[in-house]
């Protein structure tokens, strides 16, 4: 179950008790507030709190341009023209706190974000749920013959299930262990610091994460990316359907020139410029290696 009773308790309580504010408020998000989005096999995202919508970014941006903005008067105009020219500031002024549950080793990529808040449940403190990230079939996959940092071709058959096998039984098996390091039945029992060393990296934890929305974008450009580890991408995607609807035309520049768009060398702008005038380029002639010939040709081709 990806919420707790006592979680879905809390939430219930908070959403018993609305409040009037006086504060703005953004209609897209107010209808996620709260609710837990499933992720994987246990994990969900749910906001907690946001501060901020489009208008508090266009509001930032004129204090610093004051009249100057009247020449860019519509409001995702103006969100645009920032996001353009890395006026990322008036980003900062939004704000999301989520509350994550996702596999530890999925926590570790997290968690290099280090423009963030993060509050995580303490395993010093309290006992750790049975609950272990197994990947569905489809996500079983072996080495990459071609990049070193991800998965090729899946794993079939005997094998497959023999890798399924293996991760469920080492889980229970690590788990069960932990327990009886633990259990106080008519013994001291470990302590619960040290007892959690042996679980694996799959099972799960959750955190309250804040940041702002230009760190939140830079999260997302990395981790909702296709060369993200397909774990950590399915939760990236799940924040980017909540920020769209949080902030529209802010999302939308975010992905015309950072997901959609791309960032070129000199060298590749100067081959553009040839092949607009008509010059057949060649990596031979293009003066990059073949690996960036490879990429430039993927972003152009
Ligand atoms: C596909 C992929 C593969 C990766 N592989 C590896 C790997 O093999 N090994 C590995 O260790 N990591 C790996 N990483 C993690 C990566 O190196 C970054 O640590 C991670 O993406 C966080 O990026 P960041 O530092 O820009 O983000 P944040 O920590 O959120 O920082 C945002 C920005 O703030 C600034 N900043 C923050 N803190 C500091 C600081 N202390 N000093 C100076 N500037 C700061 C920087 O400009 C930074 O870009 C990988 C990431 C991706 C997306």
């Amino acid at each position: 179950m990806p919420l707790s009773p006592e979680q879905q308790a809390e939430i219930d309580d908070l959403r018993a008790r609305p409040q009037p504010t006086l504060r703005s408020t953004a209609p897209g998000m107010e209808g996620h507030l709260y609710t837990a989005y499933p992720v994987l096999d246990h994990g969900f995202v749910r906001v907690v709190d946001y501060m901020g919508d489009d208008a508090a970014i266009c509001q930032a941006a004129r204090v610093s341009y004051g009249k100057g903005t009247k020449s860019v008067s519509n409001d995702e105009g103006l969100i645009r023209y920032l996001m353009r020219h890395w006026h990322s500031t008036p980003f900062e002024m939004c704000e999301i706190k989520l509350h994550v549950k996702l596999p530890v080793f999925v926590a570790r990529q997290w968690i290099r974000h280090r423009t963030a808040n993060v509050n995580e449940y303490s395993a010093r403190y309290s006992i750790l749920d049975r609950e272990f990230y197994i990947p569905a079939p489809e996500h079983v996959a072996a080495q990459s013959t071609v990049n070193n940092q991800g998965r090729g071709e899946l794993l079939e058959g005997a094998e497959a299930a023999r890798v399924l096998e293996i991760l469920k039984a080492d889980s229970a098996r690590a788990y069960d262990n932990y327990e009886a390091m633990i259990s106080q039945d008519g013994q001291q029992g470990l302590a619960r610091e040290l007892a959690r060393m042996n679980l694996p990296a799959n099972i799960y934890t959750q955190w309250y994460w804040k940041v702002d929305l230009h760190n939140l974008f830079h999260f997302l450009r990395l981790r909702a990316d296709a060369h993200a580890q397909y774990e950590i991408r399915v939760y990236a995607e799940e924040i980017c359907k909540l920020v769209a609807d949080w902030v529209p035309f802010a999302y939308r520049a975010f992905e015309d020139y950072r997901m959609g768009g791309a960032t070129l060398s000199a060298t590749a702008l100067d081959c553009i410029r040839r092949m607009v005038k008509g010059e057949e380029v060649t990596q031979e002639t293009s003066g990059m290696s073949k690996g960036e010939w490879r990429e430039f040709m993927q972003v152009v081709g």
